[in-house]
């Protein structure tokens, strides 16, 4: 019998004290004057990265997983604040308390991120090749020429054809694909080790999709960068990740490796996740979509947040918040279930009847 234990950050900041992960992310807090009070956009993060490990973040808008990804970076868009108390270490350094210079360095050049669409991150009025080779000359001491032939070598290492001429062209002149293609060359040039990426194919039809995610296993796999991959998407996942994070309402409600996540999942959010995921061998039958919405950021109920679309929910759960409880081996889910799961088979009947069905 499994017996859940909470996990106490003191814990978590020893285990991964003993490991030395990547990335360690402690407690993070990130906030944002709203009318009538603070939104908490992101409520009490820990999780680690390890080196050449691909961890997705999944989760609907709303969730705090983008805001996560670029608080990592130190990018939270004023009037956001990460709050006090919130710590990231990333290859032995506080990324919270550097001073911008050294911060600059470590972008870019350690740790660099992918963004969803290419045209607001690429500068218009420049040549792809250039926007690649000045990566190259801020944060290396290569001269011009060598700087434009890294940029030409890594166009053709995301399967750019004929990069040389390609790198002549400015974005606008690219196709989608391969706009993202040259962000990815830009976050890759360096080699890293890790690269944030969030919902980098979203915009992309799925061939391309394919290919881009072909592309950031390779090069996980030739330079054995880490990847945190932000998605919504569970394809997206069962063919990347190693581990899942999956957040609601600003916390990590699951964590898990992708193959306990997909075969048991222990949050009921992760289960609706899952369960409206279309199936080949469904086909002709209905999806199943999770009732409501995100709450506001403002407005996390108390309790549980989230009661209000869970079919299994009971007394405590208004009352009392879940703690991220141990359920497997490195398996976690923020829910009481994990400590009565008796009353997951009684509400099972309730459950099917709650989820409400739409047409696949
Ligand atoms: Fe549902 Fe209660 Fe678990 Fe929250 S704690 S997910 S409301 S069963």
């Amino acid at each position: 019998m499994t017996v859940p234990l909470p996990v106490s950050s003191s814990n978590a900041l020893a285990a991964a004290a003993a490991h030395d992960p990547l990335l360690a992310v402690h407690a993070l807090r990130v906030t944002f004057p709203a009318d009538g009070g603070t939104a908490r956009a992101v409520d009490g993060v820990s999780f680690t990265v390890e080196a050449g490990e691909t961890v997705c973040v999944v989760g609907e808008s709303g969730c705090g997983k983008s805001m996560t990804a670029l608080s990592l970076l130190r990018l939270v868009p004023p009037p956001g604040r990460i709050e006090a108390g919130s710590a990231i270490r990333f290859a032995g350094d506080n990324l919270l308390t550097l001073g911008d210079e050294p911060l600059r360095a470590i972008r870019g050049q350690q740790m660099s991120m992918i963004f969803q669409e290419p045209m607001t991150a690429l500068n218009p009025v420049l040549t792809v090749g250039d926007q690649i080779a000045e990566v190259v000359r801020v944060h290396t001491s290569a001269s011009r020429r060598e700087a434009w032939d890294r940029a030409v070598a890594m166009l053709r290492d995301v399967g750019i054809a004929d990069p040389a001429e390609r790198a002549k062209q400015y974005p606008h002149e690219l196709s989608g694909g391969m706009r993202q293609r040259v962000m990815i060359a830009m976050a890759l040039v360096l080699e890293p080790k890790l690269v944030i990426a969030d919902e980098p194919t979203t915009a992309l039809d799925v061939t391309i999709q394919a290919q881009i995610l072909e592309l950031l296993r390779a090069q996980r796999d030739r330079t054995g960068l880490a990847l945190l991959l932000i998605t919504h998407d569970l394809g997206v996942v069962a063919e990347m990740a190693s581990r899942v994070l999956v957040m609601y309402a600003g916390q990590i409600v699951e964590e898990a490796p992708v193959e306990a996540l997909f075969a048991t999942p222990s949050h009921p959010y992760t289960e609706g996740l899952l369960a409206a995921v279309p199936r080949l061998d469904q086909i002709g039958g209905r999806l199943r979509t999770i009732p409501g919405t995100v709450p506001p950021s403002t407005e996390w109920p108390t309790g549980c947040r989230f009661r209000a679309r869970c079919a299994y929910a009971f007394d405590r759960c208004a009352h009392e918040e879940p703690a991220l409880l141990q359920v497997g081996n490195a398996h976690r889910a923020r829910c009481h279930l994990v400590q009565e799961p008796e009353r997951r088979s009684m509400s099972a009947t309730s459950n099917a009847m709650a989820l409400p069905e739409a047409s696949s």
